[in-house]
């Protein structure tokens, strides 16, 4: 059994930007769950699958298969045998997942997935429903969170530091509209594990975030 850090919380919150380097200092590998559900959001993609269409999209998971590999050190997520890493972080791709990640038959598909990466290795697994449903025993689990405003502020930072043109308001209303799909759905929805710490990282730099969640772990 490995040692095993659950790190869930809502869109934006910084949780892969804290899990990687907190997976650096301590010699954990970082799993990203969110990444596998972005991996089968390109399948259905692929396939002009509406996300509406559950039928659809659960017939759609018969025919994917995701698998993770670790190429010096970082995750590469696989689509049936094709490497889609480096085309799972669009927008388009991200509402996709959103919307389909709350059908019990796509979570279902990526459980034994999440599961066995935990149970063969030391990992910090950053996602939404880590501490509550897929690894209920984990060793530490620490709920990241953080205003919307700071959140949606850190997403634009973000974009038009690489020069893509955004509106706040807009950002904010999407991130808004992710947490309510997350936090609302039936199937393993967002919320703190009862034995989960919180850490609101709204007014915390990086490295203090990092070193409060790096106290928490052997
Ligand atoms: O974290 P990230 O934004 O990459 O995740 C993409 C989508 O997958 C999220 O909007 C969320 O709805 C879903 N997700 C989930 N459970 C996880 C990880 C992600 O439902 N463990």
């Amino acid at each position: 059994m490995g040692y095993n850090v659950a790190i869930d919380g809502p869109a934006g919150a910084g949780k892969s930007t804290i899990a990687k380097l907190v997976a650096k200092e301590k010699g954990y590998i970082y799993v990203d769950t969110g990444a596998m559900y972005r991996a089968l959001a390109i399948h259905f993609l692929k396939k002009n699958i509406a996300p509406e269409n559950t039928d659809a999209v659960i017939d759609a998971c018969g025919d994917a298969e995701v698998s993770i590999r670790y190429e010096d050190g970082a995750q590469q997520v696989y689509l049936n045998g094709e490497n889609v890493t480096s085309m799972l972080r669009t927008e388009e791709v991200g509402n996709m997942a959103s919307k389909t990640s709350a059908i019990p038959q796509v979570r279902e598909k990526l459980l034994e997935l999440q599961r066995t990466l935990a149970r063969e290795n030391d990992v910090i697994m950053d996602g939404r429903d880590i501490g509550t449903n897929i690894l209920p025993d984990a060793d530490v689990k620490i709920f990241l969170t953080a205003s919307v405003e700071t959140r949606a502020k850190r997403r634009y930072d973000e974009l038009t530091g690489k020069g893509e043109a955004c509106d706040l308001e807009q950002i904010a209303k999407d991130i808004a509209d992710r947490d309510a799909r997350d936090m609302n759905r039936e199937t393993a929805p967002l919320k703190q594990a009862e034995d989960a710490i919180l850490v609101d990282s709204s007014h915390m730099t990086i490295p203090e975030v990092v070193s409060e969640i790096c106290s928490h772990c052997r």
